[in-house]
């Protein structure tokens, strides 16, 4: 069994506390992506689990087995970083075998092994040339290959596509999705792009200052954020957002705007919130992801300040509540700068938050 536990996990660099007693629990096969701003401590967690850093309190299993204090090298773990790190004076195929030749494997073994890896990764005419005869992806491949070589309980990965250009980016995201259904490995996958960790990962942590905000599918943290933190980091663009206190049946807004209430909330009168709605979710009449059957849209004319057109659909930069707002038009058309439009606000998938704690609120 490959499960990782997390237990109150714990680091502390001298005085400056970087991972404040995390619990998380990662199944069998499971693919978990951790996300956060710079500096919240993804990576030093990852490093925790990979044994490349002491661990200052709590408990690391897996399987059955605290961890703890085990050398990386006994952990069964391979961790592929975004520098790739492989040995440039080795051919990818002593670099892919490198690890169980230090283990003491036999040579045949070492050579199917690389063999059936290179198969997977499809970079077989590749295995005698060394790193610097490699392109970004191919070196990506082969740290993969690296990892895989080792058949290991769990899989760890460091940023591994931050330093391919966007084309090549979308491609290995699908590669590694493929490669993850293909061995069925638990996966810990830290990343600063959203778009990824939502298309990969069977859960996303999301984590704030060496704490964990919120654990959940893709769908959950989307469409149920836990907080005004998660709801701003997760989607992009990101989502608009305005202060309100709450009257008798209204929001009203810091700027003397008024809407009606959404839908869904209880709210008591007085209460200070924060709105918060997607981009999707506020568009010119017509041009809506969503059908509009059934819900509570608010008209309003406003002024489109910018517009950004992306071929399928179009950005349009407006204002409301005294904030900037994006709006997303699907099927669009040409817009003029400063033209007025209506805009459909769909109430019944706005977000309320405390304007204190950022928690949301039902
Ligand atoms: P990024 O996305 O920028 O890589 P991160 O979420 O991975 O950020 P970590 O690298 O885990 O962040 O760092 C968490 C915090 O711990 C940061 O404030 C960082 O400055 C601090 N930190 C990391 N390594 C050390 C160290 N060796 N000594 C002291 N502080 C450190």
């Amino acid at each position: 069994m490959a499960t990782l536990t997390l237990s109150t996990l714990d680091k502390k660099y001298g005085g400056f506390h970087a991972v404040k007693g995390i619990d998380l629990e990662v199944a069998d096969g499971e693919f978990v992506a951790l996300v956060g701003p710079s500096g919240c401590g993804k990576s030093t967690t990852l490093r925790m689990i990979a044994g490349l850093e002491d661990i200052s309190g709590g408990e690391l299993r897996i399987g059955a087995r605290v961890v703890n204090d085990l050398p990386p090298r006994d952990r069964n773990i391979s961790m592929v970083f975004q520098s790739y790190a492989l040995y440039p004076h080795m051919t990818v195929a002593e670099n892919m075998g490198f690890s169980l030749k230090i283990a003491g494997r036999d040579a045949a073994t070492i050579d199917t092994a690389v063999k059936d890896a290179a198969r997977i990764l499809d970079i077989e005419p590749l295995l005698e040339r060394r790193p610097a005869q490699l392109s970004g992806g191919q070196r990506q491949r082969v740290a993969m290959g690296r990892a895989i070589v080792r058949d290991p309980d769990v899989f760890l990965f460091d940023e591994p596509l931050s330093n391919l250009d966007a084309k090549l980016r979308g491609q290995m995201r699908t590669e590694i999705k493929r490669l993850h259904a293909r061995l069925g490995s638990t996966v810990v996958y830290v990343t600063h792009d959203q778009i990824e960790a939502m298309t990969l990962a069977d859960r996303i942590v999301i984590m704030k200052d060496g704490r964990i905000e919120q654990v959940g599918s893709p769908d959950e943290v989307f469409n149920r954020p836990a907080s005004r933190f998660v709801a701003s980091f997760i989607g992009s663009p990101p989502m608009n957002m305005a202060e309100a206190t709450v009257t008798r049946s209204a929001l009203h807004l810091d700027d003397g705007t008024e809407v009606p209430m959404p839908p869904a909330f209880s709210v008591a009168e007085g209460r200070r919130v924060v709105l918060g709605l997607r981009p999707d979710d506020i568009y010119p009449e017509g041009h809506g992801i969503h059908s509009e059957s059934g819900h509570a849209v608010e008209r309003r004319e406003l002024p489109v300040h910018l517009s950004e057109p992306l071929g399928n659909e179009t950005l349009l930069f407006t204002e409301f509540g005294g904030q900037s707002w994006t709006a997303r038009m699907l099927n669009p058309r040409a817009v003029k700068r400063g033209e007025a439009l209506r805009f459909h606000l769909d109430l019944s998938r706005a977000h309320l938050f405390d304007a204190d704690t950022g928690l949301t609120l039902r």
